[in-house]
């Protein structure tokens, strides 16, 4: 059945004759731009929650080490407890280790809740480089599992920028995954993955930069277009998707080619979105 579109509200009024105001195409136009973030916004949802679920493995690791780190330190304070005399300094710092480790448990399982969680965009001050390193953190794994050695090089003093956290998290985590896959399909021993940050003139720029199979120069604005994979059971949206965020907070996100291979993704945000 072919579906309706509800008519719009508008009490019969036509637009003002004899003038080229046309209310009801205008609050046609409205209604369709909010349709569009909508979808936008479930798409960036959708793809978000499939990065997750690539990242399965990496996120119970980033669990279980810690929670391991707990029952190992409570063995110990039990045993501190029980020796004669109990030695309560020993246990004491066993709790600290124990308090330690359970933060950084539900630090992790509050920045999964974050990112699968479907919530309006925030626009808070954020700053980029404590957003690339709680990133890395959910990555972890996913690099050493593979053998990618990771170097940031996070440029200080950097000005906030007015920015979803959450969706420029989605974007960063896109651009290592990518870069990941890009480095094992290289079948190469050497697997460089390099994040660094760096202040623009009214803003702030990322660069993402990998020596794994590359792109080919012709393919390096396609790439960024929905549906396009070249990985067996791809979906092609996470760079299409990345780029309207990017392009949501102001910024641009574009690809180049690395020297002497492999692939940069860099995108650069204003300190004030640029589009209201
Ligand atoms: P998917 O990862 O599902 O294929 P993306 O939109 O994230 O979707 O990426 C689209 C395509 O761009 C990939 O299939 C790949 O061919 C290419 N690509 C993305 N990142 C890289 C990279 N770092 N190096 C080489 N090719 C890349």
């Amino acid at each position: 059945m072919k579906e309706q579109t509800p008519p719009i509200e508008t009490n019969g009024f036509r637009g003002y004759r004899d003038t080229d105001t046309d209310l009801t195409a205008e609050v046609r136009a409205d209604r369709a731009e909010t349709e569009l973030r909508k979808l936008q916004a479930g798409l960036a949802h959708v793809s978000r929650v499939t990065i997750l679920g690539e990242l399965t493995a990496s996120l119970a690791h980033e669990v279980n080490q810690p929670l391991a780190g707990i029952v190992s330190s409570a063995d110990a304070c039990l045993h501190w407890l029980a020796a004669q005399p109990p030695n309560v300094d020993k246990a004491r710092r066993a709790i600290g280790r124990i308090t330690r480790d359970a933060k950084r448990a539900s630090d992790v399982v509050a920045r999964v809740r974050n990112l699968a969680k479907k919530a309006p965009l925030q626009w808070t001050w954020v700053d980029i480089n404590e957003t690339v390193e709680e990133t890395i953190s959910l990555a972890t794994r996913e690099l050493s599992q593979n053998n990618v050695s990771l170097e940031t090089q996070l440029a200080e003093n950097m000005p906030q920028i007015l920015a979803d956290r959450i969706q420029l998290q989605q974007v960063i985590l896109n651009l290592i995954i990518n870069a990941c896959e890009a480095l094992t399909a290289a079948d190469d021993e050497f697997r460089k993955l390099s994040i660094s940050s760096a202040r623009e003139m009214d803003g702030v720029a990322l660069t993402v930069r990998d020596t794994g199979i590359g792109i080919d120069p012709q393919q390096i604005e396609t790439v960024f277009e929905a549906f396009h994979t070249t990985k067996p059971g791809g979906m092609g949206m996470g760079l299409a998707v990345s780029r309207s965020i990017i392009e949501g907070h102001g910024g641009r996100l574009w690809a180049e080619p690395n020297e002497p291979r492999g692939a940069i993704f860099k995108f650069t945000i204003p300190s004030k979105k640029g589009n209201g």
